[in-house]
């Protein structure tokens, strides 16, 4: 038997039914589900090409990330040298059922699309991203496309032909206003090619903050009057009490646009804590696409109050981070639709 599954064995009732025999031997004709939301992060060791500011190594926002994952500082360099795949991919292997949409992350960019390298934190190509993808039966590429780049539209269908599974832009870090007219003009693209854009809304607090007016989802409109699919990662909900929270913004557009969806990525501290509350007042389950943020640290001990101990225990000696996460948010109430729906949405290559 392989360790995995030992371990799985051991994990009994926590894991999704669909995927558990007794024995511990997994089901693979289950449902599938899909983390639209996963991050990578390196120092572009063995050629991926990313890039990590080495000034934001020590920040205080990546220390408390790599704390709270329990990583120490030197296997967090063993883990960037290889752009954190190889933890990635032991997990990955044990939940066969298992589909990550892996990020790129453009760089930060001037008004006049010009590089801004001092201003960008995390760079993770497209190419990289792609090339997973097409050696990883689980893995998509989600790619990153700045629309202010001069070749903005050429790489969106470079992109394209080779298989990306949607477009990610974190406007508030990358300084991209969603309505400006170059940014609308790639909407009108990404909607042809029925790409579409996870885009982040609320607060941003793993990399710094250049213009927090884009967190706003209002600033999506004039990209989704263009007809393609926006999701709004985190449905606009803030993580820290000093930023402004939008997820009554986000559950007020859903009416106006049916393509307009929200993902449950970093459901970490106050955010944890909020999307809990809205879970019971309901009315958005059928907008929300699973996301994991990793390696945003997911922890059940946020919903202390709104979770039996008991359970919250038994959730926290999950070791998987994917697994915890999606168990945990399971528990808060997240129907199985919510894990599978992106089969639907996402571009098929
Ligand atoms: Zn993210």
């Amino acid at each position: 038997m392989r360790a995995g599954q030992e371990w799985l064995g051991r994990l009994g009732s926590l894991v999704t039914p669909a995927f558990f025999v007794s024995g511990g031997t997994m089901q693979e004709s289950g449902p599938v589900y899909y983390d639209i939301h996963l991050h990578l992060a390196g120092c572009g060791c063995g050629g991926t090409g990313c890039w990590l500011n080495p000034k934001r190594k020590n920040s205080f926002a990546f220390s408390m990330i790599r704390r709270l994952n329990h990583i120490s500082k030197t296997e967090l360099d063993n883990m960037l040298e290889e752009s954190l795949w190889g933890r990635i991919a032991g997990w990955l292997a044990e939940m066969p059922y298992y589909r990550v949409v892996a990020l790129a992350l453009d760089w930060a960019r001037e008004n006049d699309g010009e590089l801004n390298k001092s201003l960008t934190d995390i760079y993770v190509p497209n190419d990289y991203v792609i090339r997973l993808a097409e050696n990883n039966p689980q893995v998509l590429a989600g790619v990153s496309i700045h629309p202010y780049r001069k070749d903005a539209l050429d790489e969106l269908r470079r992109c394209a032909e080779h298989g990306a599974a949607l477009v990610k832009w974190l406007p508030v870090s990358q300084n991209i206003d969603p309505s400006d007219p170059r940014s609308v003009e790639f909407c009108k693209l990404l909607a042809e090619y029925k790409l579409p854009l996870l885009c982040h809304t609320g607060s941003e607090g793993a990399t710094r903050n250049i213009n927090k007016e884009f967190n706003n989802p209002l600033v999506l409109k004039t990209a989704l009057e263009q007809g393609g699919t926006v999701i709004a990662a985190h449905c606009g909900m803030r993580s820290l009490p000093i930023d402004k929270d939008y997820f009554d913004v986000w559950k007020g557009m859903l009416g106006d646009y049916p393509h307009l969806w929200g993902d449950t990525a970093a459901w970490f501290g106050f955010r944890a804590r909020k999307a809990a509350r809205e879970l019971k007042v309901g009315g958005f389950t059928d907008r929300l696409i699973y996301g994991s943020d990793w390696p945003v640290p997911s922890s059940p001990w946020w919903l202390l109050g709104h979770l039996p101990v008991r359970e919250i225990r038994k959730l926290a000696e999950i070791k998987n981070p994917f697994m915890r996460d999606v168990e945990t948010k399971k528990a808060m109430g997240l129907p199985e639709e919510v894990f599978t729906r992106a089969a639907q949405i996402l571009r098929p290559s």
